[in-house]
């Protein structure tokens, strides 16, 4: 079976091809300019075969982007698969299915409606997720479409979870709770650590720190997500590449009656110039924090240890919300990559049986455990594999499994 899993944004389209019971990716790219001047990338996996890279394709919409991918796949040279037949689904990645999926879904015409309804919770990315789907209805009739969203996983949160201590209007009317993103990769991970466990699911209690440019901690008790430290938007929790995470809001009215910022504007600051590269004044990329702190630069030491230090409590507050845990685990960009920093969020934590193996912990990108061997709660480096996620839930939807 062949999966091909789309991720659509306002001008970019990232697809893979893939194959979800053996986890073999058959070929990947992108597609960038949508609308402009249109530059797609695609790269075949298999021997033998050339790649394009940015090269010029006219892309006035998504459909000729979806176009452009489907002659590339089956290209009689370059191609990896013989016809369009040999697609059986496609995953479409949606970032917000608000209180209306708890799960990934076949797309019908209602299913289309109900992301529509969602737009206003996510106004930049949902319209791009549906012109996405719309696109492939179009060049691909007939196949069956699955939408997978970032948000479904954290639907099990519990109420003393999602609600804010606001007025509960808010809630009743306005549908403003605790959503919490990154699902895809939380539940990919999750399920993994189960399995590298030896264990079942249902059976451990999990630390997910998915620790990217953007970064999100989730709870995941019995193999459901019961608290995410992202929120009502991804600003929420953990300091990020370039994002805030929690503050104090009463800092909104300080700042902007001092700064004559309207609300716009101070929303671009906490989304766009502050966390780890605000902080640090050198940058968002934690290996260029890396190499300033080793010269001696102290703000880029400080992001370094803010940013860690905030993922330790949420650890600590993690394992206090399920009454223990079994295993943390690293995954995304910085949590599979930067030694430093798991080791920094470890550091301390032995009182409640995390033990770090400093040895097993220099690694990089490998699914391993990275603990000592009598360390009460294992700890675990998982790459993550969202596509790969997507793919799985859309194979055991349109199989009916
Ligand atoms: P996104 O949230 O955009 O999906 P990723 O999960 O790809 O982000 O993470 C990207 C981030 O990972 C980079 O901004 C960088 O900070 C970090 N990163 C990547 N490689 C390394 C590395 N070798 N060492 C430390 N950090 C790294």
């Amino acid at each position: 079976m062949n999966i091909l899993v789309i991720n659509a944004g306002s001008s970019s389209l990232k697809y893979q091809l893939l194959n979800p019971e053996t986890g073999v990716l058959l070929a990947k790219g992108l597609c960038e300019r949508i609308g402009i001047d249109g530059k797609f990338t695609y790269k075949p996996q298999a021997a033998g075969k050339a790649a394009l890279d940015a090269v010029d394709v006219a892309m006035p919409t998504h459909s000729e982007a979806i176009q452009a991918v489907l002659d590339a796949l089956v290209d009689g040279t370059n191609g990896v698969i013989g016809s369009m037949k040999e697609i059986d689904a496609v995953g479409h990645r949606v970032v917000h299915g608000g209180e209306s999926f708890n799960k990934s879904v076949l797309i019908t015409d209602e299913v289309l409606k109900a992301i529509e309804d969602c737009i206003p919770l996510a106004p930049l990315h949902n319209p791009a997720n549906l012109t996405g789907i719309r696109a492939c209805q179009k060049v691909m009739p007939g196949v069956p479409m699955v939408a997978v969203f970032d948000t479904a996983f954290h639907q099990t949160m519990p109420p003393k979870a999602y609600m804010y201590a606001l007025p509960y209007a808010y809630y009743e009317q306005d549908k403003v709770r605790r959503y919490g993103f990154h699902g895809t990769s939380h539940k990919y991970v999750a399920g993994r650590a189960a399995a590298m466990l030896g264990k079942k699911p249902e059976e451990v209690k999990l630390i997910s720190c998915h620790l990217g440019n953007g970064s999100s901690i989730a709870a995941v008790d019995g193999g459901k997500s019961v608290d995410t430290s992202m929120g009502f938007t991804p600003l929420a929790g953990l300091p990020m590449g370039t994002r805030s995470g929690d503050l104090d809001a009463g800092i909104l009215q300080y700042v902007m009656n001092k700064h004559g910022l309207d609300i716009d504007e101070m929303l671009n600051v906490l989304n766009k110039k502050s966390g780890v590269e605000g902080l640090s004044c050198v940058s968002s990329d934690f290996r260029d924090l890396e190499s300033a702190a080793a010269k001696g630069d102290k703000k880029a030491e400080l992001a370094q240890e803010k940013f860690a230090y905030e993922v330790k409590k949420y650890v600590g507050a993690y394992a206090a919300a399920m009454g223990g845990v079994d295993a943390v685990i690293f995954t995304a960009g910085v949590g599979e990559n930067d030694k430093a920093i798991r080791a920094m969020v470890c550091r301390g934590l032995e009182y409640m049986g995390v033990k770090l193996d400093e040895a097993a912990n220099d690694v990089r990108g490998k699914e391993t455990v990275i603990s000592a061997a009598d360390s009460k709660v294992k700890v675990l480096l998982i790459p993550t594999n969202e596509e790969l996620m997507i793919a799985m839930d859309t194979a055991s939807i349109v199989s009916g499994k």
